[in-house]
Order: C-alpha cells, then structure tokens, then sequence
C-alpha cells in the first residue's frame, strides 16, 4: 500500500511585485516523516468544482498555520488588534474544512488551522490577547524563541488527542495572539493551557477532525508525542486509500 496523500495549506504572499505561494518545510516534513505524502495546495481559486479536484487527489488533509482569519466568517468586525488576514486563504480553507466536515475526510489543524476549523464549525475567536483577561503572554513568542517549549498544557481523558499522545501534561511551543471564543457546534475542547485557553479541539462524531493550538510541527523531530499526532492523520487517511 502506497502513502495516504496529505494536502498541506500553503501561504500567499506578495513579496515586491510580484506573489509566492508557500509552505514551512516542518509541516510537510513531518507528514512525511508520519509515513504520508505531503502534497501542498496552492489556492488559484475558491471555485467549488476546484475545490473537489483538489479533494480527489487527497486521503486527508493538515490545516498549517498562518494569518488570522477574517472575522466577518465567525460574525464579528475586524478590530484594531487583528492583524494580517487573507480572505482568499480564507474562502480556500473554509471551502475545504467544510466538505471535510461533510465527507469525514481526515483533517488534522495547526494554530491558524485550529482557529479556521472552529470557524468552519460555527465558532468564534477572541481576536487577541488583550480581548481576554487572565490570559498569560507566553502564548505569543518572538521569532527567534519559537522552537522553546513556552507554555504547558492539560489534555482531557477521554479524548482523541489524550489517545495519541499518551499524556496528561505537555509543556508546547506557542505563537499566537488569537484563539477559540466560542466552540463550534459539535466540538469538543480536549486541552487547555494553564491560563484556562483553549489548545485543543476535536469533533467526535467524524471520523478525525482533530486541531491543536500549539507547533507540533516544531517539535515532531525531537517528540515522539508531538509526532504521533501527524501519524494519527496519517493513519486515518490511510483508511481511504
Ligand atoms: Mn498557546
């Protein structure tokens, strides 16, 4: 049996005049590494039947991190402290979630990917740090900081997530601003970082909808746990091959 394939979100920005499309290589290296075929997905366009096209020549998919997303796709407006956001990206990424979502095709999310997946669920974000009181500054790290271990996180019984890395307490990387408000409809938070945030959702009734708020990715080479999670969605995927 051949690799489950695994489309990979990638970034688009513009860099002078002209646009790049992107990915960090530790995400595509670690669903590798997992024993699946990273496969990135450019986004040229949104269009529904180019949406199936790209689900056809996948078993499964990773939602990476990235911009924040445009908070007109949870309801709310765009205030002072959300950054950088790419509606387009956006459009893509929701337009993938949710025939995930429909057709129970694997997905497993990564920060903005996390985010995006409560969104295609129906939930919301706090659109910063400073919108939440109590809430610990060690979940936004500086560029040269990001592969130290920031901040810990509890993981629930009784969950996916606890199945997969086979432990109660982690200590993780963080670089976000943004996270979960309210939860989507029918997810289940699955951990949360010492402050009371959420780092971890998963939507029991499909087969592996699973997100996490931290940097796996970051840490896959060195922690078997953190790897284990890309071979939980490479494992699921493999079931549609
Ligand atoms: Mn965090």
């Amino acid at each position: 049996m051949g690799r489950a394939r695994i489309g990979v979100t990638s970034w688009h920005h513009p860099d002078r005049e002209e646009r790049w499309e992107y990915v960090r290589d530790n995400y595509t290296r670690s669903v590798y590494r997992a024993g699946g075929l990273p496969v990135i997905f450019p986004m040229p366009s949104s269009d529904p039947a180019v949406l199936d096209e790209y689900l056809a020549g996948v078993e499964g998919l990773l939602f990476t991190g990235g911009e924040d997303v445009h908070p007109e796709f949870y309801g709310d407006t765009v205030r002072p402290k959300c950054e950088e956001i790419d509606r387009e990206r956006d459009l893509f990424e929701l337009g993938l979630a949710k025939r995930a979502l429909e057709r129970g095709i694997p997905a497993f999310g990564i920060c903005r990917g996390h985010q995006l997946m409560n969104v295609a669920c129906g939930g919301t974000l706090y659109q910063d740090i400073s919108e939440r009181t109590g809430t610990v500054p060690e979940h936004r790290t500086k560029r040269e900081e990001r592969a130290q271990l920031r901040h810990g996180v509890r993981i629930l019984p009784d969950t996916r997530l606890r199945q997969i890395v086979g432990a109660e307490k982690l200590k993780v990387t963080s670089t976000h601003h943004q996270f979960v408000h309210r939860l989507g409809n029918g997810l289940k938070a699955t951990a949360f970082a010492d402050d009371g945030i959420i780092e971890g959702i998963e939507k029991p009734d499909r087969p592996f909808f699973l997100a996490v708020q931290w940097h796996p990715e970051r840490m896959a080479d060195n922690d078997p746990a953190q790897l284990a999670l890309f071979q939980a969605l490479v494992r699921a995927a493999s079931g549609r091959l």
